[in-house]
């Protein structure tokens, strides 16, 4: 049988990748460590889309976060594109748990518009992407998925994303960040 796929994703292996996302996210979901909870990873319909996903802490309970991967509604979604977008946030997670997701961190994410921020503030934001797209390098691994051309291509885009909010007079190109 001719396994067509979900539109805008060519990749004809869509059901291994599903199975990858599927593993993964449910190996993480309800995850605890050192007092820290990832109550949930869930799959989320939002329209219009302007993120792939989040990791968010609580603001009120901030040792519990959860991450979201938003799918457009009746829509099932590029397998390739939600998983990447999976281990990045659970990049984000990973640098969440060793602290680097800082008060001054917090207080960079939460500013909009993004441009209006000093330099220091603004290279916190592109570290903390260039680091959960890095760390989520391990979990694709963990989940089977070894295309690093297919990864790298979403780090790029990504973190060009954060740049184009950004604003940053010295800011990097993505391609030389995941070369
Ligand atoms: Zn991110």
């Amino acid at each position: 049988m001719t396994h067509l796929g979900p539109k805008l994703c060519s990749h004809q292996d869509a059901e291994i990748w599903r199975s990858m996302f599927e593993r993964l996210r449910s190996s993480y979901h309800g995850h605890r460590s050192g007092g820290k909870v990832l109550v949930a990873v869930r799959v989320e319909a939002r329209d219009p889309i302007n993120e792939a996903g989040k990791f968010l802490p609580y603001r009120t309970r901030p040792n519990r976060a959860n991450i979201y991967i938003f799918r457009q509604p009746g829509q099932a979604g590029c397998p390739v594109d939600e998983l990447c977008t999976l281990c990045h946030e659970l990049g984000h997670w990973r640098s969440w748990l060793e602290g680097n997701h800082s008060a001054e961190y917090n207080s960079a994410i939460s500013t909009e518009p993004r441009s209006s921020l000093p330099p220091h503030a603004k290279h916190l934001i592109l570290d903390e992407e260039r680091r959960a797209w890095d760390y989520g390098r391990s979990f694709a691994a963990e989940a089977g998925f070894n295309d690093r051309w297919a990864y790298d291509l979403r780090a790029r885009l990504g973190v060009g994303n954060h740049l184009a909010r950004l604003q940053l007079a010295d800011a990097p190109d993505p391609v030389e960040l995941f070369p």
